[in-house]
């Protein structure tokens, strides 16, 4: 820390994200991205015209980009906010659309609590049983800003569109964030809802199920008040704020819905199997219907089993929080580094013989 920095910000505790490493190439289970490259009609874009138009600005309305999403949720351009991936969107969210604080999942993203801490907006959370559910009642007038994963980070666990609207309804005077990062994995999505709740903004990415991580593009759908406010912060910050490439690579993927549809039936096939395989071999699982699994077993400690996986060459996520510390999370990549996954795991627990599908 420098004699320079700013005293609000000196016992600011950052976000530790997956680990990216380079030292030897591991199958990567740890960061919930996509094992799957994106579609052959991506990779032209951003290799096509955009490319040669470096030297110039992109337009910081996305124009294309916004009118594509727009069409695809059916929805007008006004309820439409594109950015730098959805972490981006997340800050503006704590950043300006929790005016009387945000509750939020006690077991959900870690980032919540570091945007709230960074923009001094006070939060609480919704404690979880021992399943790692929480009910969605306690999200029911509340008086504050909700943020909810739906699915919800780090268990998969999602909550009906139903519940949400309950939600929304019975906190008309406080925003409602539905952070849908991983929705496209079986889940029901709050975007019809969008239309009849003023206070309803959903959060989506092209991270997961459009194969994107690197290319950094979240969005967002809600009421034209809502996505006006988002446009502000945006034009207050760096309204460049989605290079070209990334752009062209989302209308590109907007245009290939087909092919990211089968990775995202794929990845849940995939899910299945590895559940079965695991509980073979006595995990418990939390009923996830998002692109990884949260498994523990009686038979070794989650940080155990992590460090012991990224010996044999393979990559899990293990959270030191309480609630989570029995737990990895485990994301879900092609059936054969699942069936590795599966092998490794039964060798680490000396159950060679327990594994259904080989
Ligand atoms: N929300 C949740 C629940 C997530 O797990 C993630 C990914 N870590 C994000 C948002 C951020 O996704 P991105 O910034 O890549 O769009």
């Amino acid at each position: 820390m420098s004699r320079f920095l700013a005293k609000r910000y000196e016992a600011l505790e950052p976000y530790t994200p997956g680990e990216q490493p380079r030292d030897q190439q591991y199958i990567k289970l740890n960061t919930n991205e996509s094992p799957y490259p994106p579609s052959d009609g991506v990779l032209a874009a951003v290799r096509g015209a955009e490319a040669e138009l470096l030297n110039r600005y992109p337009d910081p309305d996305a124009r294309a980009l916004t009118a594509a999403l727009a069409d695809r949720y059916g929805l007008a351009p006004e309820n439409v906010f594109v950015s730098n991936g959805s972490d981006d969107i997340l800050n503006f969210c704590f950043m300006a659309l929790c005016p009387d604080g945000v509750r939020f999942p006690e077991v959900s993203y870690g980032f919540y609590p570091v945007y709230a801490n960074l923009h001094r907006v006070a939060w609480d959370t919704a404690p979880v049983n021992e399943g790692l559910a929480f009910a969605p009642g306690a999200f029911c007038r509340i008086g504050k800003t909700a943020v909810l994963a739906n699915p919800n980070a780090q268990t998969g666990i999602a909550l009906a569109r139903a519940e949400i609207a309950a939600i929304a309804a019975s906190n008309p005077d406080h925003p409602v964030i539905v952070d849908e990062a991983y929705v496209d994995f079986g889940a029901e999505s709050a975007v019809p809802l969008v239309r009849e709740y003023g206070n309803v903004l959903v959060v989506q990415t092209f991270s997961k199920s459009r194969c994107l991580a690197g290319a950094r593009l979240g969005f967002a759908l809600g009421s034209a008040d809502l996505i006006a406010d988002l446009r502000r912060l945006q034009y207050a910050t760096n309204p460049y704020n989605l290079n070209r490439l990334t752009q062209a690579a989302g209308v590109a993927a907007l245009a290939d819905q087909a092919y990211y549809d089968d990775r995202a039936r794929e990845i849940q096939a995939t899910r299945e199997e590895t559940r079965r395989g695991l509980e073979a071999l006595g995990f418990t699982c939390t009923p996830s219907l998002a692109n990884f699994l949260l498994a523990r077993t009686p038979d070794m400690a989650g940080g155990e089993l992590y460090r012991r996986l990224k010996a044999r060459g393979i990559l899990v996520r293990h959270f030191s929080d309480e609630k989570l510390e029995d737990w990895v999370r485990i994301t879900i990549g092609t059936p054969l580094q699942m069936e590795a996954l599966l092998r490794e795991t039964a060798a680490l627990l000396g159950r060679e013989g327990a594994i259904p599908c080989e």
